[in-house]
């Protein structure tokens, strides 16, 4: 069985006593059978790990460069992110794609440089509104996992996750259901299977991610084919994310 894996992104948002509090509220809490990941701005990655010292929290970065170092000023390197304690990086997601016009191809390069640098990757895939309705769901997300993971042997991939994140769920309080998240989790698997096998596939984690909250949280991690959520807004106040861990504990205790 896959550990759930439920994780905070806060975005540009929080200062850095706010982000220190945050974290320790976090790290104190009761977390048995589920993997707890946080995702601050880069600038308080230092504060974040030092507030969760001791406990089993996962601290990661929001973005890093493809470049390994040199004259790239305003970005900040894997070897970096590693350096100052983060295990993980994001890559990949809607607002990088959409808002910084990130290509597969930069995105891809930037995995392999992760990767290379030592860092778990959580690669974020995930269709517009329009690419949704107009039936392309399954050709954007497996183009993204296809193109994103080139470059990735089998054996590297235990250091990938996966978060399916529809852009229209993103930041809109409109969520996928638990079902129409399930049917894109399941091709997103099947598109591992065809690239590595069903042994690899199936050991990949896949998160949700797009308006979790505490309300619906239990609800979309019920679902075997969902293995965790990443979580926004909801991921900003302690009171509104460690219900979402709660959900997951009990579906991970049943
Ligand atoms: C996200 O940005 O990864 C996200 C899922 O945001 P929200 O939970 O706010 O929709």
């Amino acid at each position: 069985m896959r550990t759930p894996y439920v994780c905070g992104n806060w975005k540009m948002n929080l200062d850095r006593a706010g982000a220190r509090g945050l974290a320790a509220a976090i790290a104190q809490h009761r977390m048995r059978g589920v993997d707890i990941g946080l995702f601050p701005p880069a600038v308080y990655l230092d504060e974040v790990v030092r507030a969760v010292a001791g406990s089993n929290l996962v601290v990661g970065g929001q973005n890093c460069c493809d470049e390994q170092s040199g004259a790239f000023t305003g970005e900040i390197s894997a070897a970096m992110l590693k350096d100052v304690g983060a295990r993980v990086v994001l890559l990949g997601h809607s607002e990088r794609r959409h808002v910084f016009g990130e290509t597969d191809e930069l995105i891809q390069r930037k995995i392999q440089r992760a990767l290379a640098d030592g860092l778990h990757v959580m690669l974020c895939v995930g269709e517009t509104l329009a690419e949704r309705d107009g039936g392309q769901t399954e050709a954007v997300v497996g183009r993204q996992l296809t193109r994103g993971l080139v470059g990735v042997a089998r054996e590297a991939l235990g250091a990938v996750t996966v978060a399916y994140e529809p852009v229209w769920a993103i930041g809109t309080g409109r969520t996928a259901s638990p079902s129409q998240a399930a049917d894109v989790h399941r091709y997103a698997r099947g598109v591992c299977s065809g690239l590595y096998d069903s042994a690899a596939a199936a050991a990949l984690r896949i998160l949700y991610g797009g308006s979790v909250k505490a309300d619906n949280a239990a609800e979309l991690l019920a679902d075997p084919d969902i293995d965790g959520a990443l979580v926004g807004g909801a991921s900003l106040r302690a009171d509104h994310f460690l219900p979402i861990i709660d959900a997951a504990q009990r579906v991970s205790a049943s």
